[in-house]
């Protein structure tokens, strides 16, 4: 997409926020989206201008929400901004604005301990060797291998990993770096975002903003709420980096952002 057709899109978003504030949702993810991508989740920051840009968006929007695979109360934490709804762990716990407790989705039940069980099974010894981490989200396990050396092997032990998880009943997605084990519960951003959306009738527009394969699910999403009426409209944002450009966001996107500073310059200009 063209800069100058960009620039139209959001000057006709911002003037559509500015007349009905109320009936528009800004959705969000995290990594690589609100915050760079770091090498290490721990490490990760949010840059104070988009905090800035939230915490407008939350207090005059019709709904702010950030929808991440972190898990919620992580997200908020790092956010600082209790004011905004998370949807956590891809949609699988909701952290409603003031509350102190994410609310785990109900099909959940039972299969809390699916992905930590699968772990227990992987060779620990062989995952250090391989430069692969482990983290622990509650009901998802994330192995990550960032500045990790990409050699064959570390690609072979991760498609068989991901194919042995699936095997044992869980559900494995891969992103940036990230193989995580999902339990086989159907909730990912998509379902989340309809479920947020559909129940807020009163939101006849949202925007959605990511940067992985995770968030096209929400794409997706976005277009069925169109497709059905239930949304007037909605706009796709593809923040791409060089890692993303093979997957597939920017083809499924309206607008084509740089990197997260571009996001929150995107977030104060349309009401944040
Ligand atoms: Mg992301």
């Amino acid at each position: 997409m063209s800069e100058d057709s960009t620039d139209r899109r959001l000057e006709e978003l911002s003037r559509e926020v500015l007349e009905r504030p109320d009936e528009f949702a800004l959705l969000c993810d995290f990594d690589g989206t609100l915050a760079p991508i770091v090498e290490r989740p721990e490490q990760v920051e949010v840059p104070p201008i988009a905090v800035e840009a939230l915490a407008v968006a939350a207090e005059r929007l019709g709904l702010c929400a950030v929808v991440t695979g972190r898990p919620a109360l992580e997200a908020r934490r790092l956010t600082g901004l209790d004011t905004v709804l998370y949807a956590g762990n891809h949609g699988l716990e909701l952290l409603e604005p003031g509350e102190e407790v994410a609310i785990p989705d109900p099909l959940l039940a039972g299969h809390e301990d699916d992905a930590h069980d699968f772990l227990a099974t992987l060779d620990v010894e062989k995952m250090e060797i391989l430069g692969i981490r482990s983290e622990d989200k509650g009901p998802i396990v994330a192995l990550h291998w960032r500045g990790s050396e990409p050699t064959e092997e570390l690609n072979e032990w991760i498609e068989r990993v991901g194919s042995d998880a699936r095997t044992a009943g869980l559900q494995p997605r891969s992103g940036r770096m990230v193989l995580e084990l999902r339990p086989d519960v159907a909730v990912d951003k998509g379902v989340a975002v309809t479920a947020l959306l559909t129940a807020r009738p009163v939101i006849e527009s949202a925007i959605f903003i990511g940067d992985d394969l995770t968030d096209l699910d929400a794409f997706e999403a976005l277009d069925g709420l169109v497709a059905s009426q239930k949304l007037g409209s909605a706009t796709k944002v593809a923040v791409l980096s060089g890692e993303t450009s093979d997957l597939g966001l920017a083809e499924r996107a309206d607008i084509e952002l740089s990197g997260p500073g571009e996001v929150a310059d995107l977030i104060v200009r349309i009401g944040g």
